[in-house]
């Protein structure tokens, strides 16, 4: 949060998520708006914005959906650093070549659930121990060496809440090297129906989920307002 970084979003998503923020690079019906690019293509735009070294983030729909090896290693080679957003519902061997992958599972007020396992199993495509993690029901201890990775979790109400507790419950399985961070944040209610947000009603949100995790005892998770949401609404281009 407070990083200037270039979004590049990719069209088409596996989920329907009822609070989506970004319908127009979900849904088939923006199909026409979406521009089919090669890696040198989307390095030129990425050039017009912003000289090597910023961040890019690699967002959507779910990135996933595609291989972005060449995408990612060209461009580091510019100096770029890059960072994915994806839910975890797809891995992909090239989540390693990253410099930094935030997994955000969905949680059950999206209609769409993130399985706490296909959460981990995303997390550990980016390093390491992909083959033992994918292979064991519940993950014994192993070790996974990986790009700094980040869990964010959108939290609505207190249902979602419990689904964070469930996956946090089950992160200690895996040591991660360098630690997992994980990110509470909250739910933009509307986006959807193309209505903008109440800053006052989301700060009442924030206060909230900070009086449950405090009084859970839950200190080590980073919780945060959706600061672009704060800052410009539901715009787009910001
Ligand atoms: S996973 Fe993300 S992009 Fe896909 S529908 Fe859900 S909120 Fe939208």
């Amino acid at each position: 949060m407070g990083v200037p970084t270039l979004f590049v979003r990719f069209g088409g998503c596996d989920y329907r998520c009822s609070w989506c923020d970004s319908l127009y690079a979900v849904l088939p019906e923006y199909r026409d708006t979406w521009e089919k690019l090669e890696p040198g293509a989307i390095l030129d735009r990425l050039f017009a914005l912003a000289e090597p070294p910023s961040w890019v983030t690699l967002s959507g729909g779910n990135p996933a959906l595609f291989d972005l090896t060449d995408l990612i290693l060209e461009g580091q080679l510019h100096g770029y650093k890059f960072a994915l957003e994806t839910q975890g519902s797809i891995h992909k061997p090239w989540f390693r070549h990253l410099d930094h992958l935030t997994v955000s599972p969905k949680p059950p007020s999206s209609g769409n659930v993130t399985t706490p396992r296909e959460t981990l199993l995303a997390l550990c495509a980016a390093g390491t121990a992909t083959t033992i993690a994918a292979t064991t029901e519940t993950p014994a201890r192993v070790s996974v060496t990986r790009p700094p990775s980040t869990v964010k979790i959108v939290v609505f109400d207190e249902d979602d809440y419990r689904y964070a507790q469930a996956i946090r419950d089950l992160v200690p399985a895996i040591a991660f090297d360098p630690p997992l961070e994980f990110c509470l944040s909250v739910g933009n209610a509307r986006p959807s129906q193309g209505e903008d947000p109440d800053p006052a009603a989301l700060m009442d949100r924030y206060r909230w989920l900070i009086d449950r995790a405090l009084a859970d005892g839950w200190h080590d998770a980073r919780i945060t307002p959706q600061l672009h949401v704060l800052l410009y609404g539901n715009r787009r281009g910001v």
